[in-house]
C-alpha cells in the first residue's frame, strides 16, 4: 500500500500505542480477560490520549480530520495486534449517518464522544426485520414536543456500553414500507430504555434493546422525518470498508499467529513449515490477504476523493470477500495449528468464532451478494 509521509508517520504513531497496550500476547491475554472482552476501557482511553480516535472524522464537528485511509491503518493495525477496541467500528458506523444528516450539536456530541474514547451504537435490527430492515415496527410517536418511542431492537452490538443509540423507528404507516422510516439520536441513559445482553458462541457484543415509552425531544430526529430509508442507503459503503479493513488485520494476525507456530513446532523430525503442503496453503492464505488489503486500501482512497456515494457494489464486494477471507483463514490456522489450534489457551479458535460473526453483521454475504449482483445489472 502506496502511503504519503504523513500517512507513514500516523501508522507509526499508532503501532507504538498497539505496542505499548499488547506487547506481548500474555499482555493480550490480561487486557482481554482471557478473550472474554472485545473491548479494554485502557485500549480506548490511551488511543484517545494519544489522539488516535476519531481519525477520519471532520476537524469542524472535533475530529481529527485525517484520511480515510489513515482510519483504515488504524482499524487494521489495532485487528492484527488485538487490541481489544471492537466496538471503535461500531461507532464509526454509527457516525455516518450523524455526519451525513444529523445537525451540527447531534455531530458535535457523536464526533466529541467517539474522540474521547466512549461507544456508539447502531439499533436497528429487529426480530421480525433483520435482512429485510424495511419490516421494523418499533414505532415512534409525537406528543407534544416530544416522540415516544416503543418496540424492540435485537442483535444490537455494544448497546449495553453505549452513549446513544442511533435508533431506526417507524413515525408514519402511510405510503410504502420504506417511507415512514426515522431516526433518533437516544442517550442509552434515557428512561425506558432496557438493555439485556445476547448469548453466542462469541464474547458479548450483541444486546436486545427494549424501549418502553421512551420519551425524547424533537431535537433527537437525524435527518429528515421519514426519509431514514434513503439516508442509510448512502453511507452503508463506508461501515463495509470498515469491517473488511478489521478482517484484512484480524486475518493477518491469525497468520502471524500460525507462521510462527509451524515454524517453531516439530514433527517428523523438522518444523511444520518445512512441508511442503502446509507452506503452499500458508503461501495461498497470505495472497489472498495481500489481494485484500490492496482492494481496501484502493476503495479508501476513493473514499477520500469523495466517491464513497459511487462505491455502493465495491463496498459490498469489499465486506463480502474480507469477511469469507477471514473466515477461511481461521479455519485454516485452525487446522494447520492441530490441537493447539482447536484449543483455547492458543486463541485460535476464539478468532474463528469471531470471523463467522463478520460474515452476518453489517448485511448478511448473501445480501451483499444481491448486492453486487443489482450492481452487474442482473
Ligand atoms: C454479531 C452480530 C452483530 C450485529 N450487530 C448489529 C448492530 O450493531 N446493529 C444492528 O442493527 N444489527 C446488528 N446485527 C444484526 C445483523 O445486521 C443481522 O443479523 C443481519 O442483517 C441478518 O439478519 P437476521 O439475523 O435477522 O437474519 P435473516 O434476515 O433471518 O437471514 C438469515 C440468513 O438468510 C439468508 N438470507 C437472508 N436474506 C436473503 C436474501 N435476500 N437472499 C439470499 N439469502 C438471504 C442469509 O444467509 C442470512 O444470513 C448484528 C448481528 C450479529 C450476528
Amino acid at each position: 500500500v502506496r502511503l504519503t509521509d504523513q500517512q507513514r508517520q500516523f501508522l507509526e504513531a499508532v503501532q507504538k500505542a498497539c505496542t505499548d497496550l499488547v506487547p506481548d500476547e500474555a499482555a493480550r491475554r490480561t487486557l482481554t480477560a482471557d478473550d472474554t472482552l472485545l473491548n479494554a476501557q485502557s485500549a480506548f482511553d490511551l488511543l484517545a490520549s494519544r489522539d488516535l480516535l476519531g481519525v477520519s472524522l471532520p476537524v469542524e464537528d472535533g475530529g481529527l480530520g485525517r484520511t480515510f485511509t489513515e482510519e483504515c491503518l488504524l482499524l487494521e493495525e489495532t485487528s492484527r495486534k488485538g487490541v481489544p477496541i471492537m466496538a471503535y467500528s461500531t461507532a464509526l458506523t454509527a457516525a455516518q449517518s450523524y455526519l451525513k444528516w444529523g445537525d451540527r450539536a447531534q455531530r458535535q456530541t457523536i464526533v466529541e464522544s467517539i474522540r474521547s474514547g466512549h461507544q456508539e451504537s447502531v439499533t436497528f435490527t429487529e426480530p421480525g426485520a433483520g435482512s429485510d430492515l424495511a419490516a421494523a415496527i418499533t414505532a415512534a410517536r409525537p406528543d407534544g414536543d416530544d416522540w415516544v418511542i416503543d418496540g424492540r431492537k435485537t442483535w444490537i452490538s455494544f448497546a449495553h456500553i453505549a452513549s446513544h443509540l442511533l435508533v431506526l423507528a417507524r413515525t408514519s404507516s402511510e405510503g410504502t414500507r420504506h417511507e415512514g422510516l426515522s431516526l433518533f439520536m437516544v442517550p442509552a441513559s434515557t428512561p425506558g430504555v432496557r438493555v439485556e445482553p445476547i448469548h453466542t458462541m462469541g464474547a458479548h457484543m450483541v444486546n436486545d434493546v427494549y424501549f418502553s415509552e421512551v420519551r425524547v425531544p424533537s431535537s433527537s430526529v437525524v435527518g429528515e422525518l421519514g426519509q431514514a430509508w434513503g439516508h442509510l442507503a448512502r453511507g452503508l459503503a463506508v461501515e463495509r470498508v470498515i469491517i473488511a479493513a478489521m478482517c484484512a488485520g484480524a486475518s493477518a494476525r491469525a497468520l502471524d499467529q500460525l507462521t510462527r507456530h509451524v515454524k517453531s513446532r516439530v514433527q517428523f523430525g523438522a518444523p511444520l513449515s518445512k512441508k511442503q503442503a502446509v507452506r503452499h496453503r500458508i503461501a495461498d492464505l497470505a495472497t489472498e490477504i495481500a489481494v485484500l488489503r490492496a482492494y481496501v486500501y484502493d476503495l479508501a482512497a476513493r473514499i477520500d476523493d469523495g466517491l464513497e456515494d459511487t462505491l455502493n457494489t465495491e463496498a459490498s464486494m469489499a465486506k463480502l470477500k474480507g469477511s469469507e477471507v477471514f473466515k477461511h483463514t481461521a479455519l485454516e490456522c485452525v487446522q494447520l495449528m492441530g490441537g493447539y489450534g482447536y484449543g483455547s489457551e492458543f486463541g485460535m479458535e476464539q478468532q474463528l468464532r469471531t470471523a463467522v460473526a463478520t460474515t452476518i453483521y453489517g448485511g448478511a454475504n448473501e445480501v451483499q451478494r444481491e448486492i453486487i449482483g443489482r450492481g452487474l445489472g442482473l
